[in-house]
């Protein structure tokens, strides 16, 4: 199973999908497809790991 997280862009709190072992932890930028902001994760407004979405309403 890849591991797959949901990110929400600080800067127009889109979401989408980007892969665990590419960005979680290790620093590199994202590109967000809605508005083509760049951020790591640190910066994200949201992180969501695959499998929780919607299990904890509420969190963050
Ligand atoms: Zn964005």
């Amino acid at each position: 199973m890849v591991g797959i997280f949901w990110c929400t862009c600080p800067k127009c709190s889109g979401e989408f999908m980007a892969q665990t072992a590419d960005f979680r932890g290790t620093g590199n930028q994202m590109m967000c497809p809605f508005c083509s902001h760049w951020f790591t994760d640190d910066e994200a407004a949201k992180i969501v790991s695959h499998g929780e979405r919607g299990a904890t309403g509420g969190h963050l």
